[in-house]
């Protein structure tokens, strides 16, 4: 039996975002997302929102109700530089409180100033993290292995031009590929990139091939594709997972 596994819908491109510290600049971004049917993710600080210059709890939900709301870190502390049970409150604490703020279950992370070691990761994963992003940029599209030291295409500012060419331009028959952008919204900003930033995503929306999500179904999905279960002669295959993963099995097309 062949098995060739694809994204939802049979695309074989997924593009996703992931944006930083929740500073009020994150509203127009959201406003540029939604306007081109792209999906993202925002890495909360819970002890600073509500802050000056900084997203309020009550506007979360309605904010971002097509995109994902993360975790990173209650007061944006280096995660390394932290006690054992200090590190365990950074990150607990901040999912509790964003979980209360939205009513939603956040598994997501990302380390604050891309700051993470063997004990970091391991207390995250304790903690019931699915996921949580590096600043450790690939240049590529390749997809990730470890969610806990999930490395990036890139920063935004080396999306715009040759990478948003490359993935464009990734032949049909190639392998699964995943962009990945990452940055904070406040870089737009200070460094004058909306208009950048805005022809970026007009370039990237409404592509047939590219699936548009957040980190977290990224995640998801890609979790529920590497349960399948194989007969040991490999002819037969079973999706336990709720979620639906789509595939093409000696050449036909197929949803398990
Ligand atoms: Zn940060």
């Amino acid at each position: 039996m062949s098995f060739r596994l694809f994204y939802p819908e049979f695309k074989n491109k997924a593009l996703t975002f992931s944006y930083d510290d929740g500073q009020v600049f994150d509203r127009r971004l959201v406003e540029i997302f939604n306007r081109y049917g792209l999906k993202a993710t925002f890495h909360l600080n819970s002890g600073i929102l509500d802050s000056e210059g900084f997203l309020t709890k009550e506007e979360l939900s309605t904010l971002f109700e097509r995109h994902e709301i993360a975790c990173h870190g209650v007061l944006h502390e280096f995660p390394t530089h932290l006690a054992q049970e200090r590190l365990v409150r950074e990150f607990y604490q901040d999912r509790l409180t964003l979980e209360e703020c939205t009513g939603r279950i956040i598994r997501g992370c990302s380390y604050a100033y891309g700051e993470y070691d063997e004990r970091v990761v391991n207390t995250l994963k304790t903690l019931g993290f699915a996921y949580c992003r590096t600043v450790d940029s690939t240049g590529n599209f390749s997809v990730p292995r470890d969610f806990l030291r999930w490395t990036p295409s890139c920063h935004h500012n080396d999306a715009f031009g040759e990478m948003a060419d490359r993935f464009l331009n990734t032949p049909h028959f190639s392998r699964l590929s995943l962009f990945y952008v990452w940055g904070h919204s406040f870089e737009f900003d200070r460094e004058h990139t909306w208009d950048a930033m805005e022809a970026f995503c007009e370039r990237m929306h409404g592509q047939a091939d590219v699936w548009y999500t957040t980190n977290i179904d990224y995640v998801d999905y890609m979790n529920a594709a590497r349960g399948l279960l194989f007969s040991a002669d490999g002819t037969r295959v079973q999706n336990l997972s709720s979620i639906p993963v789509y595939a093409e099995i000696d050449g036909e097309p197929r949803i398990l």
